[in-house]
């Protein structure tokens, strides 16, 4: 493995703070970045590559990469945030950026089986109902044509779990409950009823069915010991110069205009520039940790809060010694839907071997609950369910248990952005709309791609773009929005 330290500017790894404390408070720039994660970062590429070198990144965190987090654990470096490139590429179709991000920089990585290499259990331990999770999937497959289907005869969007019904497929009991959960939530990070039939499918078929232009159906994980964020460093570590980022400056305020945007720091810092790129969380702008002012309009605030900011918590053990299943998955069926359901061997050929590391992810407001508990009866509960698994096991106590806390972060407010039955495509657009010389890009923007690491690094690409055009003189259109999103229908009694 290369050393990241040889190829990187040292700027980017040793956390740099000097910009924050330099900063003239009147400093004027052409454009500010607001957040250092994948769309902050091809934001910045976008501006460079158009000859436009007066920005500035301003990140709160030590380091670029955003929700691409990684961690040391148990002498591991393992990811807290994205570990897969989702869709990557078949033949010669159109490939993910991040898969080619990925191949550029040479970011280790291994596919992941997750239908083919799975052990399943129940309460009373192994338990093969691998008849039921395969007929889960067929039924997820189902339910992205039924939901295309509606799309072509123009019909109304509905609940994923409606979608399932129409399909005629009912998951009633544990084993077929905790299939569909592997099919869907783990995916989304909610549930059916929790999520739009028609965005949850076209989420899944941009990206995987090489038949309506997604990439291809394989999920790399990246094992890279440097970090999967690398490949988001290394790609910045080959334009930004380090006057082009602050890191550890947190915005608290950001005042726009049409003819500029003003914003101010945690340390009271004010920073001008003539137009300004906001690329937090959906779960940030949904909360006050950053001011606006004026406020935003009302179209705008719409959007923010139809949409919803999910959680996904992989909650990571070690242990002495292996003890589990061989297979890379292994799925948990709880009475309880989503308790503890999908697990994940590290210590694997394929991944981490003689690690002793194995994870189990929670998703939606489980996450939430979770988070609420101290990491003590967390873990007493992730053994309980280990001890239902694996009856016949001494289970012993793990040597080292770790999980991040996405939605308390005042960072990020949870993991990823996930399209509920009530959000239209118009509210999309809102979502997405600048208002005055103050543009919107991130992951949540994305229609195509929301909740991915190629959704932020596209909308990073093409609002960029959009402002070039702005900044270039080449006409500044106001990105489409919409006043009011209204029904086709009157309501009526
Ligand atoms: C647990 C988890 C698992 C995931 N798994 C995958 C996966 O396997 N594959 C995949 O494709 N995607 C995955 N994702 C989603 C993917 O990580 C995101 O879509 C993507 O990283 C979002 O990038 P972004 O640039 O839009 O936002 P971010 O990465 O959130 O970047 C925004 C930046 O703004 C900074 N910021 C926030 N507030 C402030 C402030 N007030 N002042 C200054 N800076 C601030 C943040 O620190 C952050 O660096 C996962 C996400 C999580 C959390």
């Amino acid at each position: 493995m290369r050393s990241s330290t040889l190829l990187l500017p040292a700027f980017i790894l040793r956390f740099a703070c000097a910009y924050a404390t330099t900063v003239p408070t009147t400093h004027k720039h052409k454009v500010l970045i607001l957040g250092g994660g994948v769309a902050g970062v091809v934001a910045a590429r976008t501006l460079h590559q158009n000859d436009i070198n007066d920005f500035v990144i301003i990140e709160a965190q030590g380091e670029l990469g955003g929700r691409m987090k990684s961690h040391v654990f148990a002498g591991k470096t393992i990811e807290l945030g994205a570990n897969w490139i989702q869709g990557t590429q078949s033949g010669d179709g159109p490939a993910n950026p991040i898969f080619e991000l990925a191949k550029k920089h040479k970011v280790q990585t291994h596919f992941n089986d997750w239908f083919d290499s799975v052990t399943t259990y129940d309460q009373t331990g192994a338990v093969d109902f691998l008849d039921v999770f395969d007929d889960s999937v067929d039924n997820y497959s189902d339910l992205t044509v039924l939901a295309g289907a509606r799309v072509a005869k123009k019909l109304v969007d509905t609940t994923a779990r409606t979608g399932y019904a129409l399909g005629r497929a009912k998951a009633e009991d544990a084993h077929s409950s905790a299939s569909e959960y592997y099919q869907f939530d783990w995916e989304y990070a909610q549930t059916p009823e929790q999520s739009s039939l028609i965005a949850s499918s076209w989420g899944n078929n941009f990206t995987y069915d090489t038949d309506e232009g997604g990439f291809s159906d394989d999920n790399q994980m990246s094992i890279d010991q440097r970090g999967f964020k690398t490949l988001i460093q290394q790609e910045a570590g080959e334009f930004l110069k380090q006057e082009q980022v602050m890191f550890n400056a947190t915005v608290k305020l950001i005042s726009y205009t049409n003819n500029g945007v003003n914003v101010t720091l945690a340390n009271g810092t004010s920073i001008f520039a003539d137009y300004a790129l906001c690329t937090f969380s959906l779960g940030v702008l949904q909360h006050d940790d950053v001011k606006f002012e004026p406020v935003l309009p009302d179209y705008k605030e719409e959007a923010i809060q139809s949409m919803t900011m999910a959680t996904y918590t992989k909650i990571f053990l070690q242990f002495p010694e292996k003890f589990w299943f061989d297979t890379e998955m292994a799925l948990y069926a709880d009475p309880v839907r989503g308790r503890y359901p999908v697990w994940q061997s590290l210590d694997h050929e394929n991944f981490f071997p003689g690690s002793g590391i194995v994870f189990v992810t929670v998703t939606g407001d489980f996450s939430e609950r979770v988070e609420a508990l101290p990491d003590l009866q967390v873990k007493k509960e992730v053994i309980g369910v280990l001890h239902s698994m694996f009856p016949n096991v001494t289970i012993p106590e793990p040597t080292d248990f770790f999980f991040q806390r996405w939605h308390a972060d005042p960072l990020f407010r949870g993991s990823y952005s996930n399209w509920p039955p009530s959000f239209t495509t118009p509210h999309l657009d809102n979502l997405r709309a600048n208002v005055g010389r103050l543009y919107f890009a991130g992951e949540a923007t994305s229609i195509k791609y929301f909740g991915f690491l190629h959704g932020a690094y596209f909308e990073g690409l093409e609002v960029t773009q959009a402002m070039v055009k702005c900044i270039r003189g080449g006409g500044c259109a106001q990105l489409r929005r919409v006043d009011e999103v209204k029904t086709a229908y009157p309501y009526v009694v």
